[in-house]
């Protein structure tokens, strides 16, 4: 398919879309979750999802620059964020990999029309990034697993129809041998899910409870105790193609922020003839080109559907410093009246830019911390001694 025929294609449909989804629900801010399930539904029945996927997946196997520009245009048009990254991003990829005929069959339709979403069940209260010490349980009973323990920060838990976790089969094996990776409906009776409140506001993840749920066996992925070799491979995949969407909107947010720079005047002179706040813009500017290589290569070898190694790790632990340092930059460049906010109608370029702020904290601790990242990159990229 020839590239600018794609690129208009996706433009017109998400410009189209995203009138219709303004329309429909005029005056909701675009971090409502109705009104992003709204939009990521539309863009899954307009045939935008599974872009990467086999054909006879039901995906579209298109090539790596197509989907570059689709996620491109994505970003540029400003769509609200979807609430099923994690079945889209990390499950589908995982199951491509290492579900079961039957559980493609079951599962993958469903991710590609959005019709169930996903959470992640992995991190527990003293299990975050030394996650091997788990301590879920599924013990066997006959053609089940029941399942007892708590998640936490289960991001989407509250919405979720499904959660793929990792519970301990074998409490006696060593730590890392002992697991194993389920699909649980989230409807299952003995769950309880309880909202956890942001800094910024927002109720994104959860606390999740569950007390003797019961599992049935072939909703196991992968052999008993081999859970965590699949985690990892769904980790990997979180840490590259996940964060390549950011990627692309980050390039977007400093185009603003220089654009709001020219605008501003302190001191008699504009914010962006500041030698420091040049020099930080060009910084942020060497970043996000570094980064947007290292996405392409990523998204290369998802595309030819091979599991992404250890620079995952280098792309998700530059891209979330880069993004503090630039939203730690909106502040200074923009000064108090970043608390005006969106709504106030002399805010500049309509951007959330401090509850983006507040939000970045986040990402240098979800998918695994920076000091995490970094021992990854240390070890597994360069070879360095442990
Ligand atoms: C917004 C958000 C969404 C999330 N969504 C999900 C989700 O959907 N599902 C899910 O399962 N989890 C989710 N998480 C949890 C996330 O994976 C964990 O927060 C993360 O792995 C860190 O674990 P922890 O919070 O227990 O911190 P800890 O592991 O207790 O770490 C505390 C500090 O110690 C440092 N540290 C720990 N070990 C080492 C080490 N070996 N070397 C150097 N430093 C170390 C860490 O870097 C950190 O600074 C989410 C987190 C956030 C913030």
């Amino acid at each position: 398919m020839d590239p600018l025929a794609f690129r208009s294609a996706a433009r017109s449909f998400l410009a189209a879309e995203l009138d219709r989804l303004r329309a429909d629900f005029p005056g909701l801010p675009f971090t409502d979750p109705v009104l992003r399930r709204a939009f990521e539904d539309r863009v899954c029945r307009g045939g935008w999802s599974g872009l990467n996927w086999p054909k006879e997946a039901g995906g579209q196997a298109l090539p790596i620059d197509l989907i570059a520009i689709f996620l491109e245009e994505c970003a540029r048009a400003g769509i609200p964020k979807g609430i099923n990254l994690i079945g889209h991003g990390i499950l589908a990829p995982t199951l491509l990999l290492h579900g079961s005929p039957e559980q493609k069959a079951r599962f993958l339709p469903g991710i590609l029309a959005n019709t169930e979403i996903w959470c992640q069940g992995y991190s527990e209260p003293d299990a975050g990034s030394d996650l091997a010490a788990l301590r879920t349980r599924a013990e066997r009973d006959g053609d089940h697993y029941v399942v007892t323990g708590q998640k936490i920060w289960t991001s989407y838990a509250h919405l979720a129809d499904w959660c793929f976790l990792l519970a301990r089969t074998d409490p006696a094996a060593a730590r890392h041998k002992g697991i194993s990776f389920f699909l649980v409906d989230m409807k299952s009776p003995g769950i309880t899910v309880r909202p956890i409140r942001q800094m910024d506001g927002q109720e994104e993840f959860n606390e999740v409870f569950f007390n003797r749920v019961r599992v049935p066996v072939d909703l196991r992925v992968g052999e008993e105790n081999a859970g965590w070799a699949i985690a990892m491979a769904a980790a990997s995949y979180e840490r590259a193609t996940y964060f390549i969407p950011r990627l692309v909107q980050m390039e977007q947010e400093l185009a603003d922020l220089v654009a709001v720079s020219r605008e501003m005047i302190r001191d008699g002179r504009r914010v962006c003839d500041d030698p420091l706040v040049r020099d930080a813009f060009a910084r942020l500017f060497v970043d996000v080109q570094a980064l947007k290589l290292h996405a392409r290569t990523m998204l290369a070898a998802a595309a030819r559907h091979e599991q992404p190694g250890p620079e995952g790790s280098f792309i998700k632990l530059l891209w979330s410093e880069s993004h503090q340092r630039l939203l730690d930059l909106a502040l200074t460049v923009i000064g108090p009246e970043v608390l005006l906010g969106p709504h106030e109608p002399s805010a500049i370029r309509h951007r959330h830019w401090q509850r983006d702020h507040l939000w970045s904290r986040a990402e240098t601790i979800l998918a695994g911390t920076s000091e995490i990242q970094r021992n990854v990159v240390g070890e597994r990229a360069l070879g360095l001694p442990r």
